[in-house]
């Protein structure tokens, strides 16, 4: 008896190496085909040939294996030929490569991605000249070197402020340059990258221009650093090809900023996804930040968001700062004050890098 069964086995054994031996013929055969085809010009995917090799196969198909079986068989045989067949795409500028270091980007005296976290601090939006001037200064004398705020908002409703525009921009780099500190603000229009790049030392596309390919490209072609936000609706995935687009146009200084998602829970007005942090820095050489702001949308639970990003190896943080909270035109709830915020490095003992 376990002679029979030894036996069999051999059979079956020498049958699955002439099915190897066959199915590389009919790879080579394959790769053939292709060559002839491209010599005639003629298109290298044929599913109407394939749809007829399968039901020739199907007709004359002896059992036992019912008609499904042979399908699915051939379904994978086909599949695999046309994979031969494409050319492979290269890797990925995003990912981490062998030999390829951290990228750092250095900017307004701070290395982003360097050895120490860094702070980016500033109102929401450039609301007058006094304000943003107000801010920058009490940042600066806290070590702050990256100052935020927008003069572009991309508001939910059009009837919300939308931003003072260019003359905000006048403002908050008038005020940086006060303090020798780098402005960082958002742009939201391609047509708007080259005028707000006059202002701006770090261009921020925001979550809901994380898809915006044009803008994109626009940013990839900007010659400035950028601060690529997560989609709200954005796996990590989606966020680092977001990010080829910028590195594939030539812009290789992207850093990753991690806002939060949304889910189900409405105590934050998004959820921060720690994993996501911890995964771009193994996935990515690029900077990552967390803006621990807008991922939860109140400032009393700012301070263990902030331990727990840079717990899971953030870069840095996005914190929005605004001299008189209350009065904020957009995301009051959010925004700490002055002292709330000396407050925060200092329970963080963050001690400013300087140059
Ligand atoms: C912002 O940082 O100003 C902002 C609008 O954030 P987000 O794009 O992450 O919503
Ligand atoms: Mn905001």
């Amino acid at each position: 008896m376990m002679e029979e069964l030894l036996a069999l086995r051999a059979d079956l054994d020498g049958v699955n190496l002439r099915l190897l031996e066959l199915l590389a013929e009919r790879g080579r055969l394959v790769q053939q085909v292709a060559e002839v085809k491209s010599r005639l010009g003629l298109p290298l995917y044929d599913p109407r040939r394939e749809e007829e090799e399968l039901a020739r196969l199907v007709q004359v198909n002896p059992g036992p294996y019912p008609a499904e079986a042979i399908r699915a068989i051939w379904g994978e045989v086909l599949r695999a030929s046309r994979h031969l067949l494409e050319e492979e795409s290269p890797p990925l500028l995003v990912r981490r490569r062998p030999g390829v270091p951290d990228t750092v980007i250095r900017v307004g005296g701070v290395a982003i991605g360097g050895k120490e976290p860094v702070v980016i601090a500033g109102p929401c939006a450039v609301e007058g000249r006094e304000q943003i001037a107000e801010v920058a200064a009490g940042l600066s004398r806290l070590g702050v070197r990256l100052l935020r705020g927008s003069a572009f908002k991309p508001r939910t409703s059009p009837y919300n402020f939308q931003g003072l525009g260019e003359e905000g921009l006048v403002w908050l780099a008038e005020a940086a340059r006060r303090h020798g500190m780098a402005v960082v603000t958002e742009v939201i229009d391609p047509r708007d990258v080259e005028m707000v790049g006059r202002y701006a030392d770090i261009l921020q596309v925001g979550s809901r221009n994380m898809h915006n390919f044009a803008l994109l490209r626009a940013v990839g072609a900007a010659g400035r650093p950028v601060l690529l936000k997560r989609g709200f609706m954005a796996t990590v995935e989606e966020l680092l090809y977001a990010a080829e687009y910028v590195l594939a146009g030539g812009n290789g200084q992207v850093v990753l900023c991690e806002r939060g998602i949304r889910t189900f829970e409405r105590w934050t007005r998004n959820t921060l996804d720690i994993s996501a942090v911890a995964l771009l820095k193994q996935e990515s050489p690029l900077p990552v930040i967390v803006d621990i702001s807008h991922a939860a949308g109140r400032k009393d639970i700012a301070l263990p968001l902030a331990r727990a990003a840079l717990a899971a190896g953030a870069d840095g943080l996005m914190v929005e700062v605004h001299p008189w909270p209350s009065l904020a035109r957009s995301d009051a709830a959010q925004q700490l004050d002055l002292e709330e915020f000396a407050r925060l490095l200092e329970s963080l003992e963050y001690s400013p890098a300087l140059p």
